[in-house]
């Protein structure tokens, strides 16, 4: 048996920083990918429309991984190896259904002046807002970036008791609890302010009336002011082939077409994978697993290498809603209308909405399993960022439906559509989407007329991407509280140890979350490089 000091099943964001971050510490590892293609959510393609346009066919935007620890650790070695990000002064937009537009900049100054235009002291709430987050942004980042039950854990809730005394830090707490609908109404009057950021929680698995939903917009908002909208140039492969390229030069492995089907566990102790086929591979150090509980528990361990309780948790872990995509290949760049057409065409994710209330309703629908009426469109324009993704003079659209059903499709919210059976055909998939281009096309004139070839992923279609993403859920599992922070993947496993000796479990469905942070895999790449305990003593001791 070929044996690796770690093992890492899936090849998503998380796998590939933790597998090059051990690489960097000297451990041979083994990345094991049962699709064909490397990347796992990221995936560049050039063969999706038409020749000559380049499409990310499921992530495309990167503020979560150029501001994360792993970016920042590995940044020289990917510069090196020619992974160039752009960005972005205006990295959101969202219509109004009046025909205006808000927008967030990168400016304090600007977001206070494009605040105030809309409803007058909005542009200093924006600047109290974000002072205020700044003074805690250690602690609000920290939640999202640290091993909760942990040393570090612990010493974010000292840190927290220090600053605020008891109560305050109960009140502290107590306010990430806040949903999107309470934040934003009570921060800003304008309906354009609330209809800014209120899609932004789509983003984070959330609805606008869900528990933490009002923090998640508040660390978004912040975010986007201080991070804009970077993409690399060329695509997300970049990100990738420079991952892959670490390992393979550190010797070790990045594998296609290889799916684990089974932990190897001996005397309570990881000891490796058997692959589909028979082939076993050895970690003599760690498996680290980038897959859903579901996964995990109820395939990769058998019932008796795992305690009851996280068995019966994993089978209950909940997968949220739906998501569609849809790209389209376009003759020339898309003419939005209104008055600040201009400041739309120039900004690489724009929100069309109707506000608030539109995205608490699209969200509603598609929990119960409606077709939304009106959905919230995300439109991404990566052609602003990096103009060598289609011919010259020509243009993409990368459009994400946020907002369906999880499961089986029960209705059309809006009454026109047949849903037959609720499976995702062909012609369901057409038909929605035939309902969102014709909304687009009351905010982007030429959208009809420039449209040279659309695709259109399902739920359904892009679960057969990523078998990750249960029931098109994009963020590996539902973020609800219960499932998220201290509590994810499962209350009786949280955080990246398993019950099993060397076992890891990394990706979307443990904390941090979602997104292409690639937070856990550096979370865990950081666990099992770090020095023994009495190393870390003694570098603490006076005069050392
Ligand atoms: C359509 C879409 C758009 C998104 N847009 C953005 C965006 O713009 N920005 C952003 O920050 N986030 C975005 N996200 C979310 C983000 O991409 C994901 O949360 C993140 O990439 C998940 O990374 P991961 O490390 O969990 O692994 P994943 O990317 O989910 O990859 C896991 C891999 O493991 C493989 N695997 C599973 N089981 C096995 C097995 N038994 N053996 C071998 N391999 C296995 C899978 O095939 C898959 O390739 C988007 C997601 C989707 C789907």
């Amino acid at each position: 048996m070929v044996a690796y000091d770690a093992v890492l099943v899936g090849s998503g964001i998380n796998s590939l920083a933790c597998a090059a971050l051990l690489t960097q510490q000297g451990w041979r590892v083994a990345v094991l990918e049962r699709e064909e293609r490397i990347g796992g959510c990221i995936y560049t393609s050039d063969d999706l429309t038409l020749p000559g346009f380049t499409h990310e066919v499921m992530a495309s935007w990167h503020p979560l991984w150029t501001g994360g620890a792993a970016y920042a650790e590995l940044k020289p070695e990917l510069d090196r190896r020619g992974v160039e990000y752009v960005n972005t002064d205006l990295p959101t937009g969202s219509t109004t259904p009046g025909g205006d537009a808000a927008f967030v900049w990168t400016s304090l100054d600007e977001n206070v002046a494009e605040m105030d235009r809309h409803a007058p002291g909005d542009g200093a709430a924006w600047e109290s807002f974000f002072n205020g987050f700044m003074g805690n942004a250690d602690l609000a980042f920290g939640l999202l970036g640290t091993e909760l039950w942990s040393t570090a854990g612990l010493g974010l809730g000292q840190k927290a008791f220090r600053r605020f005394g008891r109560r305050g830090s109960l009140a502290f707490m107590g306010s990430t609890l806040v949903s999107c609908r309470d934040w934003v109404t009570a921060t800003f009057r304008s309906d354009a302010a609330h209809g800014l950021l209120a899609p932004w929680v789509l983003h984070t698995g959330l609805g606008p009336d869900q528990a933490t939903s009002g923090f998640m917009t508040q660390v978004i908002a912040a975010a986007l002011q201080l991070g804009g909208m970077p993409v690399p140039v060329g695509g997300g492969r970049v990100l990738v082939d420079a991952l892959c390229g670490i390992v393979r030069d550190g010797g070790g492995e990045v594998r296609a077409g290889a799916e684990v089907e089974k932990v190897l566990v001996s005397g309570g102790r990881a000891t490796g994978v058997r692959l589909a086929g028979g082939e076993t591979v050895g970690a003599t150090r760690a498996v680290v697993a980038s897959v859903t509980p579901t996964q995990l528990y109820g395939r990769l361990l058998a019932p008796g290498e795992i305690g009851e309780t996280v068995r019966r948790e994993a089978e209950a872990f909940r997968y949220g809603r739906g998501e569609m995509q849809i790209h389209v290949a376009l003759d020339e760049p898309p003419r939005w209308k209104g008055a600040r057409a201009d400041l739309l065409a120039r900004s690489p994710l724009v929100h069309v909405t109707t506000g608030l209330d539109g995205v608490s309703q699209g969200v509603n629908e598609a929990e119960r399993g409606l077709l939304p009426a009106r959905s919230t469109i995300a439109v991404g324009q990566p052609c602003v960022l990096d103009p060598g993704r289609a011919p010259d003079g020509k243009s993409i659209l990368w459009l994400q439906l946020q907002e369906m059903p999880g499961g089986p499709v029960k209705g059309d919210a809006a009454g026109e559509i047949d849903v037959g059976d609720g499976t995702w055909t062909e012609s369901l998939r057409e038909a929605y989407a035939d309902r969102i281009v014709a909304r687009l096309g009351e905010s982007i004139e030429n959208l009809g007329s420039a449209t040279a070839k659309r695709v259109v992923l399902s739920p359904a279609d892009i679960e057969s991407l990523n078998c990750n993403l249960v029931g098109g859920d994009i963020y590996g599992g539902s973020c609800a509280l219960d499932q998220n922070l201290l509590w994810r993947p499962l209350p009786s496993a949280p955080g990246h140890r398993t019950e099993v000796d060397g076992l890891f479990h990394i990706g979307a469905s443990t904390h941090p979350g979602p997104g292409l942070g690639g937070g856990s895999g550096y979370l865990v790449a950081k666990e099992l490089t770090k020095p023994p305990l009495t190393r870390r003593v003694l570098a603490k001791l006076p005069g050392r």
